[in-house]
């Protein structure tokens, strides 16, 4: 099936770009920005998160905030739920292509493709493109990797178009998919991102996401430190604002349950 619209529905980030243009702007305002310092361990205050350590520093905040994805870093070492029970698996190629069409994204659907779940062809400008997979967890055991090879290996449906491809790289991850099931404020910590679960459960798209509840965390962090109170009742804003908006967007989506999960 094809669906075709004179306006731009659709974007692709340029994810290093929005970084750098991140880094730049939080630099600006004061920041400073650790990079290759992962967070080992928290502070605990009388039973509330007080901060990080990370690159065998101490770092104390009034807010942590847990952007760390799918493994949830923070938050595990606090102790709090971080298993998820439903997730995807993607893999994806970003190659160059002989024919690449900067206008036409692909989804394909069926068992050919993904046993649980789908895969895609995504224009990234140029004759650049990239070629994925996912896979519903636990619905499937299938490795998207595999399939990927398989999928790229047989020229399959519109794999074929593409005509001489060459790889530039590959990424491979996890998605959360258990709809807005976990709890995202406590008394100094937001989740936020797939850290909070918060991708979209229908196709599991999460950048946007991210991207939204990042400012709203970020803005909800700021006025309870600016306020001096930081307690779970002082950033629960950030959870019930998060949470309408999830279900704003999720009942945009076609087949959205009304709990969120797909
Ligand atoms: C193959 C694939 C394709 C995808 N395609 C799309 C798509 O087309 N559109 C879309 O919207 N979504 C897509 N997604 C989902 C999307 O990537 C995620 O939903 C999104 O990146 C979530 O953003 P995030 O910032 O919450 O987490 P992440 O992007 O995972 O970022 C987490 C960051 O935290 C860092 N980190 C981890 N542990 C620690 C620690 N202990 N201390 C400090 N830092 C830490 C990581 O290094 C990473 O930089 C795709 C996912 C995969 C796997």
């Amino acid at each position: 099936m094809t669906v075709q619209d004179g306006a731009a529905r659709a974007a692709v980030l340029d994810v290093r770009g929005t970084y750098r243009w991140l880094a730049a702007r939080a630099e600006g305002a004061g920041a400073r920005i650790f990079t290759g310092t992962p967070a080992t361990g928290v502070i605990m205050d009388k039973g509330r998160v007080a901060g990080v350590t990370a690159g065998g520093a101490r770092l104390r905040a009034g807010v942590v905030i847990d952007a760390s994805g799918f493994q949830s870093a923070v938050s595990k070492h606090a102790g709090l739920p971080h298993s998820w029970s439903r997730f995807g698996a993607g893999a994806e190629y970003e190659i160059r292509a002989e024919n690449a069409d900067p206008d036409t994204w692909w989804l394909m659907v069926g068992s050919k493709y993904s046993p649980a779940g789908y895969a895609w062809i995504f224009p990234v400008g140029g004759d650049i493109v990239r070629v994925g997979v996912g896979v519903g967890k636990p619905e499937s055991g299938a490795d998207p990797r595999v399939l990927l090879d398989r999928i790229m290996k047989e020229d399959a449906g519109p794999v074929a178009a593409l005509g001489r491809t060459e790889m530039i790289e590959s990424h491979y991850g996890l998605i959360p998919n258990d709809g807005p099931s976990r709890k995202t404020a406590y008394d100094g910590l937001l989740l936020v991102g797939d850290s909070a679960g918060q991708a979209n459960p229908l196709v599991l798209e999460g950048i946007r996401y991210a991207i939204r509840f990042g400012g709203l965390a970020g803005e909800t962090a700021a006025s309870a430190a600016a306020a001096g109170d930081t307690s779970f009742g002082a950033l629960k804003a950030y959870e019930d604002g998060g949470l309408l908006q999830y279900g704003r967007g999720c009942a945009r989506q076609a087949g959205c349950k009304k709990d969120g999960s797909g």
